[in-house]
């Protein structure tokens, strides 16, 4: 880095220069962009500047003078990540919330081109308003945006029958070091001809580049979708359950459900009666034509009846949204119980999902910590979540040791330390855990070659352990 901007109110004032001095703010003038959901964990960044490019020419500015003068860039989205990907630790926040044009829609054709910064709810509702879907629907979708949910490859109830936001992108704009912008892909829906650099990018979680648009694939909208909720007196009927409905002749849209503990912080606001004896509940869903939904929830019910202690199945729209909207309030449900919590988003082979379960509410026993687990049940994807009271550093780090168990128990089960959160900060240094030193290796040589100075997001998905010092 240059002597001129070896400090915080130099790196704003050049930035300044390049941007106008409107879209550069001090490091410290906003806390919101030194945080993201991980923040009722306690975590919280510090930053030289925030730069507020407009458009991709002004980003890759950024990224230019960036890699020049060797300071960080940190891209931002919405600041709803829960592995700690958006948290800077010095250098510059690159918020994406200006870039939110709508480049092309073609409805016709199933696709547009869009800005990075343009929120995910956003585009969802464009596309409805033409009949069609973005199916991808992680939980924070007003606040989220594109590029964070491309950058994470964001996943949510619907990706069991859809998959993740990355297979919904055809194609993808960055800016990549030195400070070039660069398109793979675009409104294509098939290119095999290089290697897979739209891949790669995807769920990248800014470490290779900053995304500054995207091209998307939609679908028509299915015409009717008919949730199915069910509840069972303990796991192992709860995961049966699971297992029913996948045996049942459909292709269930999504497949969720939510064990004892998350009950209990939810349950008070379920829109329906939930039996005394619920220790665990599963949502399915039916989607389709009017005549395929209906059928499809027939079977489901079928399904899963005859081992539940109870079952809801709203066929009024207002009421099918009350049970969505309720799922989607179960994470802030189980932070209001004590103020915060460690979540840890591990996935494990289906047939080890039970035995997941319980395994999290055990490793909460042994660290002294209430905890839960909700998810995504088809994907055999949990939200681990350890409760605490974020003031309170001694729960905090036992939190922290029982995420280490709790990644230690993914690797033994066969399966990931993340299903879609990413690993940003949070869970740096865990990959070991699952991978060969080779995989390792070359997973490094990518990252040296999209950004051999280290300047993308430095310390995220690729560094040690948190508190061991960056790769
Ligand atoms: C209540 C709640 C529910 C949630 N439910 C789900 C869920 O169901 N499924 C799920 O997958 N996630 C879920 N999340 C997590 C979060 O919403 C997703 O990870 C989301 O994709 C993050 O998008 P963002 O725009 O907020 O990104 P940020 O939090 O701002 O950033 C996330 C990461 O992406 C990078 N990044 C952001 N934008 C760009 C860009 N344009 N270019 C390059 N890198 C970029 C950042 O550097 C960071 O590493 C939930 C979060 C909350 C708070």
């Amino acid at each position: 880095m240059s002597p001129a901007a070896s400090s915080g109110a130099a790196v704003a004032r050049e930035l300044a220069g390049l941007l106008g001095s409107g879209a550069v703010l001090a490091g410290d003038a906003d806390p919101r962009y030194l945080a993201d959901a991980t923040e009722g964990r306690g975590l919280r960044g510090r930053a030289d500047a925030v730069a507020l490019p407009a458009d991709a020419g002004e980003v890759a500015a950024v990224v230019a003078w960036c890699c020049a003068h060797g300071v960080p860039v940190v891209p931002r989205g919405g600041g709803t990540g829960y592995a700690g990907g958006a948290v800077p630790d010095g250098g510059v926040v690159l918020s994406l919330e200006r870039l939110t044009g709508v480049r092309s829609f073609d409805a016709a054709r199933w696709r547009m081109e869009v800005e990075a910064g343009l929120t995910t709810a956003h585009v969802r509702r464009l596309a409805r308003e033409s009949g069609l879907w973005f199916p991808p629907d992680p939980g924070a979708a007003e606040s989220s945006q594109i590029g964070g949910n491309v950058a994470t490859n964001a996943g949510g109830p619907h990706a069991f029958k859809y998959g993740a936001t990355g297979a919904w992108v055809t194609g993808i704009e960055a800016v990549v070091p030195p400070g070039e912008l660069v398109r793979v892909g675009g409104p294509l829906r098939k290119d095999v001809a290089g290697y897979d650099l739209l891949r790669l990018l995807v769920g990248s979680e800014g470490t290779l580049g900053v995304i500054t648009a995207a091209w998307l694939r939609l679908i028509p909208a299915p015409e009717a979708a008919y949730p199915v909720a069910a509840v069972y007196a303990d796991v192992a009927a709860g995961c049966a359950a699971v297992g029913a409905a996948m045996a049942s002749g459909i292709v269930p849209a999504a497949i969720e459900y939510l064990d004892a503990g998350a009950l209990r912080a939810a349950g008070g606001s379920f829109p329906a009666a939930l039996p005394r004896a619920a220790a665990m509940l599963v949502i399915v869903e039916a989607d389709g034509s009017r005549e395929e939904a209906t059928r499809g929830r027939a079977e489901l019910l079928e399904a899963l009846a005859p081992a539940a202690l109870a079952t809801h199945a709203p066929s009024e729209p207002a009421e099918r949204e009350a049970l969505w909207r309720w799922r989607d309030g179960v994470s802030h449900a189980v932070t209001a119980q004590r103020g915060g919590k460690l979540s840890e988003d591990v996935v494990v082979p289906l047939d080890r999902l039970g035995e997941a379960i319980g395994a999290v509410v055990e490793i909460g026993a042994r660290h002294r910590l209430e905890a839960c687990s909700w998810g995504h049940a088809g994907d055999g994807n949990l939200h681990a979540t350890f409760l605490l009271d974020p003031h309170a550093a001694a729960e905090r780090e036992r939190a922290a040791a029982a995420a280490e168990d709790l990644f230690a128990l993914a690797a033994t089960l066969g399966g990931s330390i993340s299903g879609e959160h990413g690993v940003g900060l949070v869970k740096r240094g865990q990959l070991a855990r699952q991978w060969s030193p080779r995989a390792l290796e070359l997973h490094a040589g990518v990252k040296r070659l999209f950004d051999p100075e280290g300047v993308m997001n430095p310390g995220k998905k690729v560094g040690r352990p948190a508190g061991a010092g960056d790769t």
